[in-house]
């Protein structure tokens, strides 16, 4: 079955894995920007990643049949100097601008700091004033209640939000209900280790339904698993779910997401 990976982190994985993602269906990956692991020292680490996200990692997922969109944004875990984020702010709508960007992503919070909070605005601010598609980061385990709470307040405290224009991402059990009741997509991580599980994924979708729910890999440069999305086909055939309700979650949806962005010119085969 073919499969879109609306959430992995390219840059962090290598050329093996992109063509073993191809032969097990991968067709489409968005790749937001994040957190490579380490802060950057300058705004021009920032400059060269971005770079790297919208000039390299397409060629190299090009070269094994994958087609590759990339999000453009600052991560919490560096948002905490305002002025350094602003400076990054700065430079996005030029990246944005570029063909193969689906918006501003990943971004969100990660202590939920009142400084995180105003970069978060700032980018948000941004997003919503060149009416950009927005990849929302939630925070791990202990801050996620809190953090998704935070992010859908100051959502729908804004009149220009359009919820089918929003991913929320990162959902677990006790996130995923309050982001499908306010309309937006829910993001599915699955993880060897933290965030969800495929059988969590399968149980959540069980649940709620396959409307409006991502099932992602997020895989970067820690333990994660690029190949997370056909385990949760895998789970969901084994749990004998109709092959249209899995092809829903791990295609149409991803597809229906992303097709609102101007960028999205990949065109499904019949
Ligand atoms: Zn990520």
């Amino acid at each position: 079955m073919n499969y879109i990976d609306p959430h992995i982190h390219i840059a962090a994985r290598t050329t093996d894995d992109l063509a073993l993602m191809a032969k097990m269906g991968c067709v489409v990956v968005g790749e937001p920007a994040f957190w490579m692991g380490y802060d950057r020292s300058g705004t021009s680490s920032f400059r060269d990643y971005f770079r790297q996200l919208t000039e390299w990692e397409p060629k190299r997922c090009a070269d094994a049949g994958i087609k590759h969109y990339a999000w453009m944004g600052i991560n919490a875990k560096e948002a905490e100097d305002v002025a350094f984020a602003k400076e990054v702010v700065a430079m996005l709508p030029e990246f944005l601008d570029r063909h193969n960007v689906l918006g501003v992503g990943e971004i969100g919070l990660h202590k939920c700091t009142v400084n995180e909070m105003a970069t978060l605005k700032s980018l948000v601010e941004l997003g919503l004033s060149r009416s950009e598609l927005l990849l929302f980061h939630t925070p791990h385990l202990e801050d996620k209640y809190k953090g998704t709470r935070m992010i859908l307040d100051m959502l729908s405290e804004d009149k220009r939000v359009d919820s089918a224009r929003v991913c929320i991402d990162h959902c677990e059990e006790h996130t995923v209900r309050l982001v499908l009741n306010e309309g937006y997509w829910a993001g599915i991580t699955l993880y060897p280790t933290t965030k969800a599980t495929p059988s969590r994924a399968a149980d959540m979708v069980e649940i709620y339904g396959p409307d409006h729910i991502l099932v992602n890999s997020s895989a970067d440069w820690g333990p994660s698993n690029p190949f997370a999305v056909p385990e949760f086909i895998a789970e969901m055939r084994r749990r004998g779910h109709a092959e249209a309700v899995i092809r829903k979650v791990v295609y149409d949806n991803p597809l229906k997401f992303f097709s609102q962005s101007k960028n999205f010119n990949f065109q499904p085969a019949e």
